[in-house]
C-alpha cells in the first residue's frame, strides 16, 4: 500500500510513514491510499466476534505495509493506544430507543471524553514510534517534532493527551483567552508533562488559527523546529476511526444499517465511507450538521459553497465554514464517476480547490452529486432543535440518558430519517460526553425534576480537575511575534 495526494496529476508512491509525519502534501492536497483495500470474503463471520483491538489490527494491516510496521509492533501500538480508555469495549454501543431500532455508539470513553481520542491516542503513539526509529543510535541531531495547533475546545485537549510525555515531541496549543469552556481549559492546562505547553492568547479563535498558519508557513522556523500537525486531515486519524464502524456493525442485529454522524470537518464520517467502500454493508451514511451546513447544502444542490460567516452554535466542534476532509470524498467521486483515472482526478481536484479558495464556490457535475447520494444523506439541525432533543431524550429514556449537544444533533437527525424509513436500523455516533458542554446541557435540562449536573452528568475525574494547578502561558496580544518568541523560549529551555 502506498499513498498519493488528492491534488497530484502524476503517480505518487508515498509511504504510510511520510503521509502520517507530513500530514499535508506539498501541493496542498490530502493523502489518500493508492487504492481502497478489500475485506476477506468471509469477514462477516470471521471478524464478527473480534475485540475492538483485534479489528483495529485487521483493518490497519490492510493500509500499512509490514515492512513499515511489523505485526508485533502494530499490535503493541494498538494495545497501548486503547489501554487509556475507560471502557473495555473502547467504543461501546447502547440501545437508545428500542422501538425505533436506534443505537448510540459512544466514542467518548477516552482520556478527554471526546471522540477525537480514538484517533489521537493512536497518532501520538505513531509519532513516537517513527521518531524513535529515526533516532535510533543517534546522540546528537535527533529528529524532533514541534506540534503547533489552535483549538476552540476539543482538538487541543485530545492532542495534548495523545502527545503528553512522548519522546522528541513538544506540543503547543493556542486557545483564545476566556473563550473556551472552563472544563476544556482545565483539561488542557492541568497536564503536568514537560513537553506540553498551553498558550492562552488574548484574541479570538481565528486569531489563534491565523498565527498557527503563519508559523507553518515560516520556512526558517520550520527548518529549525520541524513543525508538525495533528489536525483532522492527518491520514492516521481517518484510519484509526474506521475500527468503530466495524465494531458497532457487529454489535447490532438488523437489516439496512445506517450510520448517523455529527459532522464538521468530515473526518469522522469519511472513515465510514472507507469502511463502506472496503465492503462493510452499510446502507447510508447520514451527515448531521448544525446550522453551519455546507455539507447538507452540497448534497441538496451540488454547490460546495462557503457561507459568509461561521455561526456560533450549541455544537461548537462542528462550527466550520469548509470541511477539509471533504476533498478526499470528492476525489473518489470524481475518479469513479467522471475521469476514471487517478491523475486526472488529481488535476480536477487541484483546479477545484484553487477555485474554492478564490471564489468560495465549486459546482459539481450531476454525476458527482448523484454518486454522493448513493452513499450519503444529510440533515441540518438548529440550536432550538438540539436543545429540544436533549430534553426529549432525557425525559423519554428509561435511565434519563443525557446527550451532549453534538450527539443531540445526530439524534434529532436520526428521528427525521426514522420517520421516513422506520424499518431501518440506526447507529448514531455520540461524539462527546455531556459534561464537556455543561452550559447547553443545563439550559436544556435545568428545572426538570431530579436533574442535577453535579449528580447526573459530571464524572469525578473531571470534577477533580478544578482543584489541580494550571500551567498556562499568557500571551497578552494576538501577535505572531510574541507567540513565536514564547515557543522558542520554551523549546530552548
Ligand atoms: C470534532 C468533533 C466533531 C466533528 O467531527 P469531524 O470529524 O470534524 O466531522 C463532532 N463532535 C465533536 C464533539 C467533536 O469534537
Amino acid at each position: 500500500m502506498s499513498y498519493r495526494s488528492t491534488r497530484s496529476s502524476t503517480d505518487q508512491n508515498i509511504s504510510f510513514e511520510d503521509a502520517v509525519m507530513t500530514g499535508l502534501a506539498k501541493d496542498g492536497g490530502l493523502f489518500i491510499p493508492s487504492q481502497i483495500p478489500k475485506l476477506p470474503k468471509d469477514f462477516l463471520t470471521s471478524w464478527k466476534n473480534l475485540s475492538f483491538q483485534e479489528l483495529a489490527f485487521n483493518i490497519m494491516r490492510l493500509y500499512i505495509n509490514e515492512s513499515e510496521i511489523n505485526d508485533d509492533d502494530l499490535t503493541t501500538l494498538i494495545t497501548k493506544s486503547y489501554s487509556t480508555f475507560r471502557s473495555d469495549d473502547v467504543t461501546p454501543v447502547k440501545s437508545l430507543d428500542k422501538d425505533n431500532n436506534l443505537y448510540l455508539l459512544e466514542l467518548f470513553h477516552g482520556p478527554t471524553y471526546a471522540f477525537k481520542d480514538v484517533a489521537l491516542q493512536f497518532v501520538g503513539n505513531l509519532f513516537e514510534y517513527f521518531l524513535t526509529r529515526r533516532n535510533e543510535g543517534k546522540t546528537t541531531d535527533r529528529g524532533t517534532i514541534t506540534v503547533v495547533g489552535a483549538t476552540s475546545g476539543d482538538t487541543g485537549s485530545a492532542a495534548i493527551y495523545g502527545l503528553r510525555g512522548k519522546k522528541d515531541v513538544d506540543v503547543f496549543i493556542l486557545y483564545p483567552t476566556g473563550r473556551i469552556s472552563p472544563i476544556q481549559e482545565e483539561q488542557m492546562t492541568t497536564v503536568e508533562d514537560a513537553n506540553v505547553h498551553t498558550l492562552s492568547v488574548k484574541g479570538t479563535f481565528d486569531d489563534c488559527q491565523d498565527i498557527v498558519k503563519e508559523i507553518f508557513g515560516d520556512k526558517e522556523f520550520n527548518e529549525k523546529y520541524h513543525v508538525g500537525a495533528v489536525n483532522s486531515i492527518n491520514w492516521a486519524r481517518i484510519l484509526a476511526q474506521m475500527t468503530y464502524y466495524f465494531y458497532s456493525f457487529f454489535q447490532v442485529e438488523g437489516e439496512n444499517i445506517n450510520f448517523v454522524v455529527p459532522s464538521g470537518n468530515f473526518g469522522d464520517i469519511l472513515a465510514g465511507y472507507y469502511a463502506k467502500e472496503m465492503g462493510l454493508p452499510i446502507n447510508k451514511l447520514i451527515i448531521a450538521t448544525n446550522e453551519n451546513d455546507i455539507l447538507d447544502r452540497f448534497l441538496r444542490t451540488g454547490r460546495y459553497e462557503k457561507s459568509a460567516d461561521v455561526k456560533a452554535t450549541y455544537s461548537p466542534a462542528m462550527d466550520i465554514l469548509i470541511s477539509s476532509n471533504f476533498e478526499r470524498l470528492l476525489w473518489y467521486l470524481v475518479r469513479n464517476n467522471v475521469t476514471h483515472d487517478d491523475n486526472k482526478a488529481g488535476q480536477t481536484l487541484g483546479d477545484w480547490m484553487v477555485q474554492l479558495k478564490s471564489t468560495g464556490c465549486v459546482v459539481a457535475p450531476q454525476e458527482v452529486i448523484d454518486a454522493a447520494k448513493v452513499d450519503f444523506d444529510s440533515f441540518s439541525v438548529t440550536d432550538e432543535q438540539t436543545s429540544q432533543q436533549i430534553k426529549q431524550t432525557y425525559t423519554n429514556h428509561p435511565d434519563h440518558y443525557v446527550l451532549d449537544p453534538h450527539t443531540a444533533v445526530g439524534i434529532f437527525t436520526s428521528y427525521k430519517f426514522i420517520s421516513s424509513s422506520p424499518k431501518d436500523l440506526y447507529i448514531s455516533l455520540s461524539t462527546a460526553h455531556p459534561a464537556k458542554f455543561a452550559e447547553v446541557v443545563n439550559k436544556a435540562l435545568d428545572g426538570i425534576e431530579g436533574y442535577s449536573f453535579e449528580g447526573k452528568v459530571l464524572p469525578d475525574e473531571l470534577k477533580a480537575l478544578a482543584t489541580k494547578p494550571k500551567r498556562i502561558n499568557l500571551i497578552d496580544e494576538a501577535s505572531l511575534v510574541k507567540v513565536k518568541a514564547k515557543i522558542i523560549d520554551l523549546l530552548d529551555n
